[in-house]
């Protein structure tokens, strides 16, 4: 089958990387001129893992990424509020947990893909798509014209796939009345190595991790309604500013390292909630059809899950396609609908309301700190509840 996958983030070489395993004709399509650098740190494990294992990346996964040994909450005078040892967690998790930056988790996928000589296209993106019930013929913004047997939308929250075969946002997308700046600025300190350091205030948490060529990350967490500026990152930096004006701790110091972040992300956190993730000949995996939110911190996993059974689902259907792709909704939609109503109560962790909100949240991350309760707490979350079925081919 000839498969057109619109986006290399995390979801599209998976499935690239299966769908070549599995005998397909897989072709990547992605926007940007050239894979992603930087960009935000994502905690790895889970059912996602398994796969990664089967794909047999998890070394490099574990040679990029970090092993966190605190998890610290700070006050705006830089003393201690809670500190959590993660290792508790981790083990919860057998081991099998990683924190590493997306762009590398995607780059690790795709030299996989690759190495399975997956046909790659940067710098070009689908113009439309028509869809004749024999094949899809997709014309390239390049001008390009191709004919493919199925397209899959891996594009993310901002799916242009979706748009065109499903029809607008609006349908889809549900805010969760906070927005997101992650960026990376060289030498600033403290550092702190191998410590996730929060601040939390009332309507924002400013994260920052120190990474290993000197850089920092930051992650900022902040209460937003409504939409914000497209494309222009001054504008996005002047809503960040006025979120976090006369907020105390490090954060004047952060802003002002703002001007020379190397990269920025800016976004709203949002989910993506559809009743189906295909229609005809057109599919979608990962955010485009089901983007649980930063808040659920399993996005990435279940963007590979549900590219692995996308394909596992089609060996089981001996490429009988519209039985596969409606055993893979019906497979995985109960627990992504799950997880997803689970990230919305964790808004409070990362961007607390009021002050009641703030004190409830401070002290839940001190009983963390028992592991006892951590675990507990954490236990149902870090074990996936769900089994997937192992490769055809072992
Ligand atoms: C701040 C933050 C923290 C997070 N933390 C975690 C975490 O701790 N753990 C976790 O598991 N997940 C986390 N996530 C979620 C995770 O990053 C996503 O769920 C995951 O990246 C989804 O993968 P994807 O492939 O579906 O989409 P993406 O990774 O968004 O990839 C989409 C790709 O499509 C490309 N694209 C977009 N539009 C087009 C187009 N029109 N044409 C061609 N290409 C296009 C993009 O350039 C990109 O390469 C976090 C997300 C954020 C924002």
């Amino acid at each position: 089958m000839r498969v057109l996958i619109v986006g290399a983030g995390i979801a599209g070489p998976t499935l690239a990387y299966w769908l070549r395993r599995s005998g397909h004709e897989p072709t990547l399509l992605e926007h940007a001129p050239e894979p992603r650098r930087g960009g935000y740190l994502v905690d790895f494990w889970g059912a996602g893992f398994d796969i990664a294992e089967w794909m047999g990346i998890v070394p490099e996964l574990m040679r990029r990424g970090y092993i966190m040994r605190e998890m610290r909450e700070i006050g705006a005078d830089g003393r201690r509020v809670a500190s959590i040892d993660p290792g508790d967690l981790i083990g919860l998790a057998g081991g099998r947990y990683v924190t590493i930056a997306r762009s590398d988790l995607a780059a690790v996928i795709m030299t996989a893909a690759q190495g399975h000589g997956v046909e790659t296209i940067y710098g070009d993106t689908v113009e439309s798509l028509h869809d004749d019930g024999d094949a899809v013929h997709a014309t390239l913004r390049s001008g390009a014209e191709r004919t493919f047997d199925l397209v899959v939308g891996a594009d993310g929250l901002h799916s242009r796939v979706r748009r065109l075969a499903f029809g607008p946002d609006e349908d889809y997308e549900r805010g969760l009345g906070i927005a997101v700046a992650a960026f990376e600025v060289d030498g600033y300190a403290p550092r702190d190595e191998d410590i996730a350091v929060a601040h939390t205030e009332v309507g924002f948490q400013a994260l920052r991790v120190a990474l290993r060529d000197g850089a920092t990350l930051f992650l900022i967490t902040f209460r937003h309604d409504g939409p914000i500026p497209e494309d222009d990152v001054p504008a996005q930096q002047a809503v960040l500013r006025e979120a976090l004006a006369g907020a105390g701790g490090e954060v004047p110091a952060i802003l002002d390292r703002l001007a020379d972040a190397r990269t920025f992300y800016f976004d709203t956190a949002s989910q993506i909630r559809m009743p189906a993730w295909s229609a005809g000949r057109i599919a979608l995996v990962g955010d485009a059809g089901a983007c649980p939110s930063l808040l659920a911190g399993q996005g990435s996993a279940l963007a590979m899950i549900e590219a692995y059974t996308l394909v596992r689902e089609l060996e089981l259907a001996g490429g009988d396609r519209i039985r596969a792709l409606t055993a893979y909704h019906d497979r995985l939609a109960a627990m992504v609908l799950d997880k997803q109503d689970a990230a919305i109560g964790l808004g409070v962790a990362f961007a607390p309301r009021n002050g009641l909100q703030l004190v409830a949240r401070n002290t839940i991350m001190r009983m963390m700190t028992v592991p006892f309760i951590a675990r507990l707490a954490m236990g149902r979350s870090l074990r996936d509840q769900f089994e997937l079925v192992p490769p055809a081919d072992g």
